[in-house]
């Protein structure tokens, strides 16, 4: 089996516009194995694009899960020194990386969660200096969506194998944006849409938005001082820009943690830990969550509102269109970076510092002082239905609609 064009067109798009690969630069793939075909379409692309050299790390995730299985905890919590060696040299060469997303969403059901929580804060403490790169931009990153059958049969458990895959790949292709002739095209009319959206909600410094749907949503959302919306393409610390999701429809920031009041009712399923949270609201006070109820997964929702500090608390404001290539497909993804891009939807916990002035050097202390909320989950959920209605409120009372319609209105 062959790729086809549009399929060639993704990898094409990830070098080219995903991370936006210079002549001579190396590219590092983080594929799963069953994605080869995928990851070899990838490096054919960077090498016509003139990379100085690429390499592909695969991983399985069957023989991930066999690992929580059988290695002992004292085992997973040992990080060996080369996967750091490795990651500190990709960011010292200012490698470019693309990683292929592709996780069945119940490959790890069953596995001694203690077990993955252990590994993982294991891990993200050794990796801190490549995340610390990440987080600002000191390296062009890119993630992009491939179906596996595990995968694609989570997503269309109705079809035989090989038809999930196809019709995984075909929503894939439409939310990627790589159709018709020119995909290059297509993605800067995409990022000049999100540079008018920022710059005019940037420009404006609202005091607060309000949100109204007949579903009930009946809320207000104050933003802090100096907050910046941002989405679509970024620039890395050479100034090079790139495109860290791919797909991607979303312009975000973070609203004031402390200054949100009202009724929040949810347009879509969540999944958390495993579990489906479905038709859920949320009531607001100064900021926390006092009062909430699940149709689906009260449990599950009960216990996200409580896991941590700050997890009661909004720490992103998100805006996507109803109509956008995604949404309108109308597929539960059971992964981020679809669900994510589906509709306009907040965080409950950290915000990004990006999202406000100066906020990449404030320590956590500082960015509470603005507003921010700071915690160790951040917990997306999809609000957005073809209703909505955002105004924007500015300091002297002046009301300007954001949203009409489920849409932009600006
Ligand atoms: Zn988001
Ligand atoms: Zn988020």
């Amino acid at each position: 089996m062959s790729l086809s064009t549009h399929q060639q067109n993704l990898a094409k798009i990830a070098v080219a516009i995903g991370v936006n690969l210079q002549a001579g630069q190396k590219l590092v793939i983080n594929a799963p194995a069953e994605c080869a075909e995928f990851a070899r379409a990838i490096a054919k692309a960077a090498f016509e694009r003139g990379a100085g050299d690429v390499s592909v790390k695969y991983s399985d995730e069957h023989v991930a899960r066999m690992r929580y299985d059988h290695a002992s905890t004292e085992t997973l919590t040992k990080v060996p020194a080369w996967h750091i060696d490795r990651l500190k040299s990709m960011v010292d060469d200012g490698d470019a990386v693309i990683s292929i997303h592709a996780e069945d969403p119940d490959v790890m059901s069953g596995v001694d969660a203690e077990k993955v929580k252990a590994a993982a804060v294991a891990l993200n403490k050794a990796a801190m200096p490549y995340h610390d790169a990440i987080i600002n931009n000191r390296i062009r990153w890119c993630v992009i969506a491939v179906p596996t059958v595990g995968w694609a049969k989570k997503v269309f458990p109705d079809l035989p194998d090989a038809d999930a895959v196809s019709a995984l790949w075909d929503a894939i292709i439409k939310a990627s944006r790589v159709e018709g002739d020119d995909p290059i095209a297509n993605w800067q009319a995409h990022n000049d849409s999100f540079n008018a959206k920022s710059d005019f909600l940037n420009r404006h410094q609202f005091k607060a938005f309000h949100y109204q749907s007949k579903n009930g949503t009946d809320l207000e959302v104050g933003m802090p001082e100096g907050y910046i919306f941002t989405g679509g393409a970024e620039a890395a610390e050479d100034g090079v820009i790139f495109f860290p999701n791919i797909p991607t429809e979303e312009v975000f920031s973070a609203p004031h943690k402390d200054k949100v009041n009202g009724t929040l009712v949810s347009s879509h399923p969540l999944v958390y830990n495993g579990q489906l949270i479905d038709g859920f609201r949320f009531t607001f006070k100064d900021g926390h969550v006092t009062d909430f109820h699940a149709d689906v997964g009260e449990e599950a929702l009960k216990s996200l509102v409580n896991a941590t500090e700050g997890s009661d608390q909004l720490g992103e404001i998100a805006l996507v269109p109803y109509h956008s290539p995604i949404s309108e497909m109308n597929i539960l993804f059971y992964n981020t970076l679809f669900d994510e891009n589906a509709s306009c939807h907040f965080a409950l916990g950290s915000a990004y510092p990006t999202c406000i002035e100066g906020g990449t050097d404030m320590n956590e202390e500082q960015l509470k002082n603005t507003g921010l909320n700071v915690s160790a989950t951040h917990v997306d959920f999809m609000v957005g239905t073809d209703d909505l209605r955002i105004t924007g409120i500015m300091a002297d009372g002046t009301k300007i609609p954001v949203f009409e319609n489920g849409d932009w209105a600006i």
